[in-house]
């Protein structure tokens, strides 16, 4: 075992040098999970936790328990925290970890998560599994109390962002296919997953804070009963279209098939979220909170996605990809501070650096596509 800090928490995990020497370099090969290329999502985690100030935690898939812990010492003291796995050797590094850092009030069990979470009932829930989180769904929102809240990470990007349209199929239920703005289209194939899963429990969630990093989505959703919310909820599923032709496209409730512009066939993904993607109130607690989190690695980082989120939050309709739409009308691709400016009423994606999102119609943009040329 190696000691590692991070965070305001020290834990052991085991020592690269030990599975190293078998040839193995990953960190999915180690006997007990531990991925420091995550310590981004973790330490956003830690603020978002430190808003929702719950009482009671379920760390559900919690390898060396890092989330749990982090959420006791630096989000909440004042909660009770679940950790659980289904490992047994990762629960017996949580024992150690959670002793050395003097977590109080601890449960630890080695289960099946969804065993788990069939079980009990908390105000958040942490669903941070290898790949989709699909097989937690149902059991997570059935965990989450009235107006709790749940997180998710996604590493499995190929089926979300329309790569692999037959897993996505199998793991989403959604028929994907790859469009110039997938890697948003992605996170709302996500969140359409999670309320129709949620209404099937006469539930619905709303997402509170969603965004990508590196190579994974992370979000949190609000989760309410009832089921007439879940019904008005699930009308804010729609889709997201665009023509290859003449480069068109929005993310959009009403269902078209022909391009409004040009009258060639869509490119459609259907049943995706049309609504918001973060919560500005969430997100203005968040952007508040942080002055008490200077000493995280990612501080600078995190502010400055959490000031990108606070301005494209308030556009949703449309998603512009520069490359793609420039190569419509063989003009060089414009550049975005060039295109923003030009709108006006537009902003950069967090999502792509070739992307803007922007409420202008597709006239306006193509113009000031060929005004900058
Ligand atoms: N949350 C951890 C962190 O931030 O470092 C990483 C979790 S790791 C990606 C996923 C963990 O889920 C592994 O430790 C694995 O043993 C555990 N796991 C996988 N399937 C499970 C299941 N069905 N029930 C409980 N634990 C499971």
């Amino acid at each position: 075992l190696r000691k590692i800090k991070e965070g305001k928490a020290e834990i052991f995990i085991p020592d690269p040098k030990d599975y190293e020497k078998q040839g193995k370099f990953d960190p999915s090969w180690a006997p007990v999970f531990y991925n420091p290329k995550m310590v981004f999502n973790r330490d956003l985690s830690v603020i978002a936790v430190s808003v929702i100030s719950p009482k009671k935690i379920v760390d559900a898939l919690s390898a060396s328990g890092i989330r749990g812990i982090r959420y006791q010492i630096e989000s909440s003291s004042s909660s009770e925290v679940i950790f659980n796995d289904k490992n047994p050797r990762s629960v017996d590094l949580i024992k150690k970890n959670v002793e050395i850092n003097d977590i109080h009030d601890a449960t630890i069990t080695n289960k099946d998560a969804n065993s788990i979470l069939f079980e009990i009932i908390s105000d958040f829930v942490d669903i941070d599994p290898f790949g989709s989180p699909s097989p937690f769904i149902l059991s997570s929102i059935n965990a989450t109390k009235n107006n709790g809240y749940v997180a998710y990470t996604a590493t499995d990007l190929s089926p979300l962002e329309g790569r692999a349209v037959k897993s996505c199929k199998r793991k989403y239920d959604v028929q994907n296919i790859k469009l110039s703005f997938s890697k948003e289209i992605g996170i709302r194939v996500l969140i359409s997953k999670i309320i129709r899963e949620a209404s099937i429990l006469e539930k619905t969630a709303i997402p509170v804070l969603s965004f990508y990093h590196d190579y994974y989505y992370r979000i949190f959703m609000k989760v309410m009963r009832g089921a007439r919310k879940a019904d008005e909820n699930l009308e804010n599923l729609g889709y997201a279209i665009e023509c290859d032709k003449c480069g068109f496209s929005s993310i959009t409730k009403e269902m078209i098939s022909k391009c409004p512009i040009c009258g060639n066939n869509l490119k459609i993904v259907s049943r995706i979220w049309t609504g918001q993607l973060n919560d500005q109130d969430f997100l203005v607690k968040i952007n508040e909170r942080l002055a008490n989190f200077k000493y995280l690695a990612n501080y600078t980082n995190i502010q400055n996605l959490i000031s990108k989120l606070i301005i494209e939050n308030k556009y949703v309709t449309n998603y512009i990809n520069l490359e793609f739409v420039a190569s419509r009308y063989r003009t060089n691709v414009p550049s975005r501070s060039k295109m923003i400016e030009c709108l006006s009423d537009a902003t950069e994606t967090h999502f792509d650096p070739k992307g803007i999102k922007t409420n202008k119609n597709f006239d306006e943009i193509i113009e000031c596509i060929k005004k900058i040329n």
